[in-house]
């Protein structure tokens, strides 16, 4: 198998959810490619990351139940077919959050208004990036207070490049300089332009490039504090 092709499949490899022949293509390819193997150790140590927050809360339970609260506001109900196949893992990025944000500000009353929370949402498809913008217009409208910082790699790029539109055929750039307006910064995987030999010349000016688009998930978690939202 080729680069993009393990790339496209690492994820679920890592999870341990391809089928043998699937899963042997990958680590054949793995064994001879520096390059991918870095990307699985990346993915590896961002599991890792996310088990140690996932470890039971000692936050006070008022300060749970809110978040729950603001946690529930923050999914839609389905709306367009190309959500849908992402439906089934929702529940579990909501209780993602809810034991991120737990676990990163345990001492910090998240209700109290004016106090600020740091999300990382992390977009590594195509596919998702259009309901991730409309989930994070909404994140911003319940908790205006909270930073945010969305970092893109694999084919979730490509609404951060010139000229991209959604589903419904809107330009991207629009919705992200709002979105930038209001605090929100993007950035953007070095590793996959240069994978996917992709000009920097195509990226919109809204986004920042940074090295490792895993890397940077990992160190805005582990150095900054932030919580994690995987879309
Ligand atoms: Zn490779």
């Amino acid at each position: 198998v080729s680069c993009r092709e393990t790339l496209h499949l690492l994820e679920a490899y890592v999870d341990g959810e391809l089928g043998p022949e699937a899963a042997l293509s990958v680590e054949r390819h793995l064994r001879t490619c520096r390059r991918c193997s870095a990307e699985e150790r990346a993915l590896r140590a961002l599991g890792a990351t996310l088990r140690r927050h996932a470890l039971p809360s000692t936050a006070p339970e008022r300060a749970q139940a809110r978040l729950r609260v603001r946690c529930a506001a923050l999914i839609e109900p389905p709306r367009e077919g190309l959500l849908h196949r992402h439906l089934p893992a929702l529940p579990g990025v909501v209780a993602l959050l809810l034991v991120a944000l737990l676990a990163a500000a345990p001492a910090r009353d998240v209700g109290q208004p004016g106090s600020s929370a740091l999300v990382v949402y992390h977009i590594s498809q195509a596919q998702t990036a259009s309901g991730a913008l409309r989930n994070l217009h909404n994140h911003l409208e319940a908790a205006p207070g909270i930073q945010v910082v969305v970092v893109a790699h694999n084919s979730g790029i490509d609404f951060l490049l010139r000229d991209a539109r959604d589903e419904t055929g809107a330009l991207y750039e629009p919705a992200v300089r709002g979105l930038k307006s209001r605090g929100v910064e993007f950035r953007l995987c070095e590793n996959t332009l240069a994978r996917r030999e992709i000009g920097r010349d195509r990226v919109i000016g809204e986004a920042v490039l940074v090295p490792s688009g895993v890397a940077e998930v990992i160190r805005l978690q582990s150095e900054e504090g932030y919580a994690y939202m995987k879309l």
